[in-house]
């Protein structure tokens, strides 16, 4: 028997699958295999695209393919599986049981605005197009997969046994040398699933798919770090959790020694490890927990490596939209939190801030009118103003998934879009927020190691160093796709910097 796991990346919420990041979705299918001794190939969907092998995929008697975006974006490192791949794939591919995990989009014909609508894939979606896929798990894929292969006929939105997740993740580490990127990689690691609060923001996904805050099992963690770091892996992200802080709330609040743990436990078992980064945080939980806050911002600021961010779920400044969404915070708690996350991380590592803010704004929810854009500038005006660093500022229009409260709004309400005065709020804070923080965050002479070549345009030639949200930089020379290279900053663009080439490192 043969399995092929074809990897065509995920972009969600609390995971990142696109390179030089390898989601937990494709080692834990891929382990799952393994460890009932079953030949497994990996290929991602730009190594299909490039030899142009669609036809190989049809040679496997299981064929599972990972792939949608929930959280579109722009992508350097890969080109995410498209729709029409995936009907293309579900065409030519009869043979192998096809296998189906992932987010994605669909045209929601009911939308008052018309806009791509994500969703795991569901039957009414995807299944009518893909009659051709025989199992479309909605469900945990490793488990899915661990009942299949014993046999069973596990229901699609099976749900995840922690067990079994614990025995295909060690598997599963096997697969990173099969990667193209290898080993310039950067392994995604679950921490927790579901959402420590009690109630949920409107348009949330997470507590979806995952009803239970859960802190994964601090020994599971590390024994999968050690065991990636094992065939190689250097880089590691804790971004498989809605809040990173939360991490050990058994409902009493922050466990600070539960996160120092991991910490000192990934340090201990990688000591030669190049990137530990985090992602998400909940900035009303900051300031609610702010003793405990800090002592836990401390520990991720002393065992990460620089250029780490701290991703705030803000979502909007305006209270009123605020307030209709659930999103459960108030401003006051946002600058709280921004100012004590700069406070404790905003130091220098090897000339780079340790760990800042970054900011996530959503444009569409309940209760936004045209004055919310101006009050989501007049904030980042004053955070500017007060001299606060943010790493990044993420500006998205909302995605209204199945299942969500937002989704049961949007039955019975019309939910308009902003559409001039979004676009507005965005070359607004590209031209007047953006670039003066990046100044500010990366001053000129700032050198930048281990920043991958992804593409050249005529003399120039961009890359990202190998962080959680890797900034773009352009560097004047014409350098060979694919090297490690170190940059010292030149100049700014809005949300890119121009360095100039110091040397090309050991790949
Ligand atoms: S705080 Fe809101 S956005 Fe964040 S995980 Fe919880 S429900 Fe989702």
């Amino acid at each position: 028997m043969k399995a092929i796991i074809l990897d065509g990346y995920v972009d969600e919420p609390a995971l990142f699958g696109v390179p030089p990041f390898l989601s937990t979705y494709v080692r834990y299918a891929w382990g799952a295999y393994r460890h009932f001794g079953v030949e497994a190939e990996y290929r991602t969907i730009d190594q299909v695209r490039r030899e142009n092998s669609w036809e190989t995929l049809d040679s496997a008697d299981h064929l599972v393919i990972i792939g949608g975006v929930s959280v579109p974006g722009k992508y350097a490192g890969g080109a995410p599986l498209s729709y029409s791949e995936l009907t293309k794939i579900a065409a030519q591919c009869p043979n192998p049981l096809k296998i189906l995990f992932g987010a994605f989009s669909y045209r929601d014909t009911d939308s008052a605005t018309h806009q791509k609508t994500p969703s795991r894939p569901a039957r009414a979606s995807v299944k009518d197009p893909l009659k051709a896929i025989e199992c479309v798990v909605t469900g945990n894929l490793e488990t899915y997969l661990y009942g299949l292969l014993s046999g069973k006929n596990p229901p699609e939105d099976i749900g995840k046994d922690p067990e079994i997740t614990e025995i295909c993740a060690l598997a599963g580490a096997g697969v990173v040398d099969r990667h193209p990127n290898f080993p310039n990689l950067i392994c995604e690691l679950e921490v927790s699933t579901g959402c420590e609060r009690r109630s949920h923001c409107s348009f949330c996904s997470e507590p979806v798919f995952h009803p239970r805050f859960q802190s994964r099992d601090p020994e599971a963690i590390l024994t999968e770090v050690a065991a990636l770091g094992e065939r190689g892996v250097k880089r590691f992200r804790l971004g498989r959790a809605a809040n990173i802080l939360a991490y050990g709330d058994r409902g009493e609040g922050p466990d600070p020694f539960a996160l120092l743990r991991i910490y000192r436990g990934i340090r201990e078992r990688v000591p030669d490890l190049r990137t530990l980064h985090t992602d998400n945080t909940n900035p009303q939980y900051i300031a609610d927990h702010p003793v405990a806050s800090a002592k836990i911002l401390e520990t991720i600021s002393e065992y990460n490596t620089p250029g780490d961010i701290l991703s705030f779920g803000v979502e909007s400044f305006d209270e009123g939209v605020i307030r209709s969404n659930n999103l459960g915070t108030r401003v006051e708690s946002i600058y709280e939190a921004i100012k004590l996350v700069n406070e404790i991380g905003g130091f220098r590592k090897e000339g780079i801030p340790a760990l800042l803010p970054g900011i996530n704004l959503i444009a569409g929810l309940i209760g936004e009118t045209k004055r919310t854009f101006e009050k989501n500038f007049d904030a980042l005006k004053m955070i500017l103003e007060k001299g606060w660093l943010l790493r990044r500022i993420n500006l998205r229009q909302v995605m209204v998934f199945p299942k969500t409260p937002l989704s049961a709004y949007r039955q019975t309400h019309f939910l308009p879009f902003h559409t001039r005065e979004f676009r507005r709020f965005k070359e607004k804070v590209r031209t007047e927020i953006d670039r003066p923080m990046l100044e500010r965050v990366f001053p000129v002479g700032t050198v930048i190691p281990d920043v991958i070549t992804e593409y050249r345009e005529g003399n120039n030639t961009f890359g990202r160093p190998l962080w959680t949200y890797g900034i773009l930089i352009g560097i004047r020379s014409t350098l060979p796709i694919g090297k490690k290279v170190t940059i010292s900053v030149t100049e700014y663009g809005f949300r890119s910097l121009t360095g100039e080439l110091i040397s090309v490192q050991e790949n």
